[in-house]
C-alpha cells in the first residue's frame, strides 16, 4: 500500500508541481530527437527485411507512416519544441508524452507483431531483438518521465512478452520472461532517478526561492540605505554616490553640472513652537516642491532641514542663478502644517563643476561655503561660489595650517584700543585685542584668525596666553582705567578655563573690578547653563561682564534680562550709517535708552568722525570707542598714551 502510495505521488508528481513538470520536459526535450531517430532506424531495419515476403501495407506502408510521423515530431521539436514552455503547457505536454507513448509504443507491438506471422525463425528472432532495443532505447530517452516509461514498456515489452508466453515456444517464453524482468529493473531504476531528479528540482526551487527572498532583503536594504525614511528622497549617502556617477559620466558633457545645498531659514522655531509633527509636515512638503522642480536638478536630504541638489543641463551662468533663484522663490510660499501657515524660506549655495570645483567632495564643501554666504549675507537668496569663495577658503586653509603649527607665545601680543569718556573728556578704560604676526604670513587679523583658532581647538591656548600678556602689560596702569578682554563662546562653554582665567586674576594683584570680559550673545546659543555657570565665576570673583557687538546677533532683550551683565556695547556697524539713516540711528538710540532704563554701562564702538560723536552725544551716549580717539596701539604706545593722558590730566 505504502509502495503503492509512492508510485501514485511519482505518477502524478509532474502534474502537482508545475515546476517539476516543466523540469522534466525540459531534460526530456534534450533527448526526445534522439528516441526519434532510434525509432526511425528500427522501423526501416524491420521493414526492409520484411519488404520480400510481407503485404506493402506492413512492409511499406504502416513503417513509411510511422517514419513520416517520427519526423514531423522531430521537426516540431525544432522548431517550438526548444521554446520555455508555460505551467500549464508543461503539465499539458506532459500528459500529451504518456498518451504519445501508449499510442506509439502499441502501434510499434502491434505491427512487430503482425510481422511475426510473415518470417521466419531468423526475422521472428530479429523482432524480438529490436522490439526489446527500441523499447530500452526509448526508455533511456524517456528518463525524466517516468509514467511515459511506464506507458511505453506496458505497450510494447508488455504486449510483445504476453504474445511470446502464449506462444507455447519455450525459447521465446524464456526470452520473453528475461525481457520483462529486465524491463521491471529498468523501471525501478527510473523511478528512483524520478525520484531523485524531484528532489532536485524541489531543492532548487528552494534555492531559488531563499535567493529570491535575499535579493529582496538586499533591495529593501539598498534602498534603505538610500533613501530618506522621511521626505522620501534620496539620502546622505545617494546624493554623493549620484553625484560621482554622474561627474564621472559628465566629464565630456556640453551642458552644465552644478552642486547647491539648501538649507531652510526659519525652521527651527517651526519645530520649537508647533512641535515635531509640523516640522515633519514642512520637511515633506519642502521635499515634494523640490522634487518636482525640473528633471534637471535631482533633490536628496542631507539631514535636518538641509537639501543637497545635483543641478543638470544648464547653460550660463545666468540660467543657474535664475534656477537658484526660482528655487528659493518655490520655498516661500506657506506651508500648511496641520495647526498652521507656516512660513519660511531658504537659502541656497551653488558651485559649478568643473570650473569651481571637480570632486564630489570639494564641490559639496564649496557650495556649503557659498551657502554660509547666503545665511549670512542674503538669506532667503541663493550664493553661486566664485573664485573670490575660493581665495578665502584657500587663505583660512592656510592659516588653520600655520596656526596649529605656530609658536603662539611669541607670535602673539596685545593691542589696546582705549574707550574715551568724552562727557569728561577722558580716557576711561582700553579693550585688550589680540594681535598674530606669523613668520610666514605676517600679520593676520584677528577675524580670521580667531575663528580658526576656535575650529582647530586650540582657542583656550589662545586666550590663555593673551590673557597672561594682557595682565602682564597693564601692571603698571592707573587704578581707574578698566580692562575688557575679549571671550570666545568655546571660552565660556568650558567654565574649568574660565575658573583658570579667574585663578590668573586673582594673582594678577590687579583688582578684578577693573576686569570687563566681553562675550558676544553666540556664546549661549549652545548650552545657556554652563555659559551662566562660567559667567557666576567672573562676576562671584568682582568681575564685570559687557555683551560685545550688540544688534547684529539674535539681540534678544531676554539675553539682556537673564545674563548677569554690566555693559552693552553697541555694533559699529550702526555707526557706519549712523549720519545718514534713520533706523541705525533709532536703533543706537533705543539700545542706549534700553541701557539707561536697565542701568547698564553702554560704549558704542567704531566713531570715526566728530559728525557721529556730535549725533551719538545727542542721543546720550558719552562713552566711545574708535578711531576718532585712538587706534588699537601696541603694548608700549599704549603705557605711553596712559603716561600723557596722565599728565593731561594732571596738568588739567
Ligand atoms: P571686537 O571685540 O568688537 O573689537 C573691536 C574691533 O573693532 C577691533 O578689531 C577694533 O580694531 C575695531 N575697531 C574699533 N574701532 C574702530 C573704528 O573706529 N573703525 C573700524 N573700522 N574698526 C574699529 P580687531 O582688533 O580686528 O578685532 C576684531 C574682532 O576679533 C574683535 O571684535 C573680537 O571679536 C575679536 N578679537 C580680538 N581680539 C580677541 C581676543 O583676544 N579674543 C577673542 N576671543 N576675540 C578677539
Ligand atoms: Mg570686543
Ligand atoms: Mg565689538
Amino acid at each position: 500500500m505504502n509502495l503503492f502510495r509512492k508510485w501514485r505521488l511519482c505518477l502524478n508528481a509532474g502534474k502537482a508541481n508545475p515546476a517539476l513538470a516543466q523540469a522534466q520536459m525540459q531534460s526530456f526535450s534534450k533527448q526526445m530527437p534522439l528516441m526519434y531517430v532510434i525509432v526511425i532506424i528500427d522501423t526501416i531495419a524491420l521493414a526492409y527485411v520484411h519488404y520480400p515476403f510481407a503485404p506493402k501495407l506492413l512492409s511499406l506502408y504502416l513503417p513509411a507512416g510511422l517514419v513520416a510521423l517520427s519526423i514531423i515530431r522531430m521537426i516540431t521539436y525544432w522548431s517550438f519544441g526548444r521554446n520555455p514552455l508555460s505551467d500549464d503547457q508543461a503539465k499539458s505536454r506532459l500528459r500529451q508524452m504518456t498518451v504519445l507513448a501508449a499510442v506509439l509504443g502499441g502501434i510499434f507491438s502491434t505491427w512487430t507483431l503482425t510481422l511475426y506471422a510473415y518470417g521466419n525463425a531468423y526475422t521472428q528472432v530479429q523482432i524480438l531483438l529490436i522490439t526489446g532495443v527500441t523499447c530500452f532505447g526509448m526508455i533511456v530517452c524517456l528518463m525524466p518521465l517516468w509514467n511515459s516509461a511506464l506507458v511505453l514498456v506496458i505497450s510494447t515489452i508488455g504486449v510483445v512478452s504476453t504474445y511470446m508466453l502464449v506462444s507455447g515456444k519455450t525459447e521465446f517464453m524464456t526470452v520473453s520472461i528475461n525481457l520483462v524482468l529486465v524491463a521491471c529493473v529498468v523501471l525501478v531504476v527510473l523511478h528512483r532517478y524520478s525520484r531523485d531528479f524531484a528532489r532536485l528540482v524541489a531543492h532548487q526551487q528552494a534555492m531559488d526561492t531563499r535567493q529570491e527572498e535575499t535579493q529582496e532583503l538586499s533591495d529593501k536594504n539598498l534602498r534603505m540605505a538610500n533613501q530618506d525614511s522621511l521626505t522620501d528622497l534620496a539620502n546622505r549617502r545617494r546624493f554623493f554616490s549620484e553625484l560621482k556617477a554622474r561627474i564621472e559620466t559628465g566629464r565630456a558633457r556640453k551642458f552644465g553640472l552644478a552642486v547647491a545645498v539648501l538649507d531652510l531659514d526659519g525652521f527651527k522655531p517651526i519645530n520649537d513652537i508647533y512641535g515635531h509633527a509640523a516640522g515633519d509636515r514642512v520637511l515633506i512638503e519642502v521635499a515634494r516642491r523640490l522634487s518636482e522642480f525640473s528633471e534637471d536638478v535631482f533633490a536628496t536630504r542631507l539631514g535636518g532641514d538641509e537639501f543637497g541638489l545635483v543641478i543638470e543641463n544648464y547653460v550660463t551662468d545666468e540660467e543657474l542663478i535664475e534656477m537658484g533663484a526660482c528655487i528659493c522663490g518655490l520655498l516661500q510660499a506657506p506651508v500648511n502644517t496641520g495647526s498652521t501657515m507656516a512660513q519660511m524660506s531658504g537659502s541656497l549655495g551653488i558651485c559649478k563643476f568643473p570650473d569651481s570645483a571637480d570632486t564630489a567632495e570639494k564641490l559639496f564643501e564649496c557650495a556649503d561655503y557659498a551657502l554660509f554666504h547666503a545665511k549670512s549675507l542674503s538669506r532667503g537668496h541663493s550664493v553661486l561660489f566664485t573664485e573670490g569663495h575660493g581665495e578665502k577658503i584657500r587663505d583660512e586653509r592656510s592659516i588653520d595650517r600655520r596656526l596649529q603649527d605656530a609658536d603662539l607665545e611669541n607670535e602673539l601680543s596685545v593691542a589696546f584700543q582705549f574707550v574715551v569718556d568724552d562727557s569728561i573728556d577722558k580716557i576711561v578704560g582700553a579693550e585688550a585685542l589680540a594681535r598674530w604676526t606669523n613668520p610666514v604670513l605676517g600679520w593676520v587679523s584677528p577675524a580670521a584668525f580667531i575663528p580658526a583658532a576656535e575650529r582647530s581647538g586650540s582657542i583656550n591656548r589662545l586666550t590663555e596666553i593673551m590673557f597672561r600678556k594682557t595682565i602682564e602689560a597693564v601692571a603698571l596702569w592707573p587704578d581707574d582705567l578698566f580692562i575688557s578682554f575679549n571671550l570666545s563662546p568655546h571660552d565660556i562653554a568650558v567654565p574649568e578655563h574660565i575658573r583658570h582665567l579667574a585663578s590668573l586674576v586673582e594673582q594678577s594683584g590687579i583688582a578684578p573690578h577693573r576686569f570687563t570680559f566681553e562675550i558676544t550673545e553666540s556664546s549661549f546659543m549652545h548650552d545657556f547653563q554652563r555659559a551662566l555657570e562660567s559667567l557666576q565665576i567672573l562676576k562671584n570673583l568682582g568681575c564685570k561682564i559687557a555683551l560685545d557687538d550688540f544688534g547684529t546677533g539674535f539681540s534678544s532683550l531676554s539675553h539682556v534680562r537673564n545674563l548677569p551683565l554690566d555693559r552693552l556695547k553697541v555694533d559699529r556697524s550702526f555707526v557706519n550709517d549712523i549720519e545718514s539713516d534713520q533706523a541705525s540711528r533709532a536703533v543706537a538710540r533705543t539700545i542706549i535708552d534700553l541701557c539707561r532704563n536697565l542701568k547698564l554701562d553702554c560704549i558704542v564702538e567704531g566713531v570715526e568722525t566728530v559728525e557721529q560723536l556730535q549725533i551719538l552725544k545727542e542721543i546720550g551716549c558719552t562713552k566711545i570707542q574708535g578711531y576718532l580717539f585712538s587706534r588699537p596701539m601696541e603694548v608700549a604706545t599704549a603705557m605711553q598714551y596712559v603716561k600723557d593722558n596722565a599728565d593731561i590730566r594732571q596738568i588739567a
